[in-house]
């Protein structure tokens, strides 16, 4: 079992009770509407703001997890522990995330 990030323990300890209370979409609005901000900051090219929404994209996709007892270093290492999901390899020797480009 591994031991939470020390990102999902702080959030935790600013916002899980809080976060806890509301039902999982609601988090989930939330974090779709960080990812919108951290799109327009980005195009903008707006660096002190890309920062700061790179910070709330993570803060909320962290109490997302914590509020659904996931977690998100667990279920990453779980996933890409041994490299690429699909060809194992560190670096990705394969065309995987390029399919997935095909599919936009
Ligand atoms: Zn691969």
């Amino acid at each position: 079992m591994t031991e939470k990030s020390k990102s999902q323990k702080l959030i935790e300890n600013i916002f899980l009770k809080k976060d806890a209370k509301r039902d999982w979409q609601d988090n989930y609005i939330w974090l779709v509407e960080e990812v919108g901000e951290l799109s327009r900051a980005i195009r903008s090219k707006d660096c002190a703001n890309i920062d700061e929404e790179f910070a709330d994209v993570y803060a909320w996709l962290l109490s997302l997890a914590s509020t659904m007892d996931i977690n998100l270093d667990e279920v990453l290492l779980k996933k890409y522990g041994n490299g690429c999901p699909k060809c194992q390899k560190t670096p990705c020797g394969c065309n995987h995330r390029e399919e997935d480009d095909e599919k936009v």
